[in-house]
């Protein structure tokens, strides 16, 4: 390792810790040169995750693109950003974890739907009547019927003509079920 201030190579070790989120290691060291010290970190390489998107092709994993989906379905929810980090870090890992190699992006949506269930009722209902393309409303209620009755609730609309004549508190306000435009979650 080079001596950032006078560019010889040799240096020794002095200190190494693990970082705190243990990520990386860190280590200090001294020049055998000029006998000053500076720190280097050695952290795993991260291969690339390559994604399959529904029409065949693939694209590198981007973790910012779910983050960017998650805020929008989360919006005006009380839902910290940490929290939606924590999400992706958390997908992310399961993800690197696993043996296969191939990922779709069908299946980063589910991920992302299992964890958006037991975290917010409203974002889950946003994210998923994008994700899943919804064909008609009835098969959008039926989602979120199924979703109320896994937590003990009536089921509050059964057919497409039921929604228009719902009242917008039973859906916590028209906005809250926009839809919102055609993204790949990979
Ligand atoms: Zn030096």
């Amino acid at each position: 390792m080079r001596c950032p201030f006078c560019s010889k190579l040799e240096s020794k070790v002095v200190d190494s810790r693990p970082s705190e989120d243990g990520r990386s290691i860190r280590r200090r060291r001294e020049c055998c040169a000029c006998r000053r010290r500076f720190t280097t970190y050695e952290s795993v390489e991260n291969m690339p995750m390559m994604v399959r998107k529904r029409d065949g092709s693939f694209q590198a994993f981007d973790p910012k693109k779910i983050l960017t989906g998650l805020l929008h379905a989360c919006e005006k929810r009380p839902i910290t950003l940490a929290v939606l980090e924590n999400m992706v870090t958390d997908i992310r890992q399961v993800l690197q974890n696993r043996l296969d190699g191939e990922i779709t992006t069908a299946q980063i949506g589910d991920m992302i739907l299992e964890r958006l269930k037991k975290l917010d009722e409203v974002a889950y209902i946003r994210f998923a009547s994008v994700y899943r393309h919804f064909d008609d409303v009835d098969s959008f209620l039926e989602e979120l019927n199924q979703l109320l009755a896994e937590q003990g609730k009536p089921r509050i609309v059964t057919a497409a003509r039921t929604i228009e004549s719902a009242p917008d508190r039973e859906f916590g306000g028209g906005s809250d079920i926009t839809h919102l435009g055609e993204e790949e979650f990979s």
